[in-house]
């Protein structure tokens, strides 16, 4: 379980600033999701948590300690992307223990770890198939599984469900959240869906052309926005 906190992070690609001066602090096991339209920096904000972008200006934090400088693969974080890719010459089992073999651990530890994970997950009786013999949601659950096994501090997820139809995504979005009851990982999660975002946070945050524009508890932003852009938002159907 970890803190995270992110204080006054900015980023430039060039001429162009997309993140100004954003601050969260994000306690340990909360799950908030990140919500705004496409463009405002999610996926950024995202990649600068886990390290696979820079920061240009401020702290990523966790547990008290800075990290801006921590290569990715030391920051105990993983991350489920919207395009989950599985490897397809590979089955089940070993995409899900691709980043364990990587990290050297052996296969009786990797088959226990994997085995756990596919029991939260509802997958051990799929750990024998490849990719192509899945269907979208098994799929996600896969990725998920992948990440998983690495036991990590921190969960990061930029819009997993966007690919799945409607009818998978809403119970997919149940399957996160008892999966977020019973691990109480802490979670960042990425959506431009406020249905997705007012029935899965503990916390929204409310990103807007690279800044915050209101951080708190669904039913508080659906009840007193701090603005036009917040009432808008998460009043207006998905
Ligand atoms: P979101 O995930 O909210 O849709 P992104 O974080 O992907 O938004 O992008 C925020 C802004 O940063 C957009 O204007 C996007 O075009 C720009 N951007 C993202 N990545 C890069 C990059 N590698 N180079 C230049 N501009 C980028
Ligand atoms: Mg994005």
């Amino acid at each position: 379980m970890a803190k995270v906190s992110i204080r006054q992070i900015e980023k430039s690609f060039g001429a162009l600033k997309v993140i100004e001066g954003v601050s969260i602090d994000i306690e340990d096991g909360q799950f908030v999701v990140l919500v705004g339209p496409s463009g405002c920096g999610k996926s950024t904000l995202l990649r600068m948590i886990a390290g696979l972008e820079e920061v240009s200006a401020g702290d990523v934090v966790i547990d008290d300690k800075v990290i801006n400088d921590l290569h990715p693969k030391d920051r105990d974080i993983a991350m489920v992307f919207q395009n989950y890719a599985l490897y397809p010459h590979m089955n089940v089992r070993e995409n899900m223990g691709f980043s364990l073999r990587l990290n050297g651990v052996h296969t009786s530890e990797r088959n226990a770890k994997i085995e756990q994970a596919a029991g939260v997950l509802n997958l051990e009786a799929l750990l024998e198939r490849y990719p192509r013999e899945l269907s979208g949601g098994q799929r996600q659950r896969v990725a998920m599984g992948r990440a998983i096994v690495r036991d990590p501090k921190v969960f990061l997820f930029d819009e997993p469900l966007s690919n799945l139809d409607a009818k998978l995504r809403v119970a997919m979005r149940a399957e996160i959240k008892a999966l977020h009851r019973r691990l109480k990982t802490t979670t960042v999660y990425v959506t431009h869906d406020q249905i997705e975002a007012m029935t899965m946070a503990d916390v929204i945050v409310v990103m807007n052309a690279g800044r915050v524009e209101q951080i708190g508890r669904p039913l508080e932003l659906y009840d007193r926005p701090d603005n036009l852009f917040v009432a808008g938002f998460i009043g207006s159907p998905a």
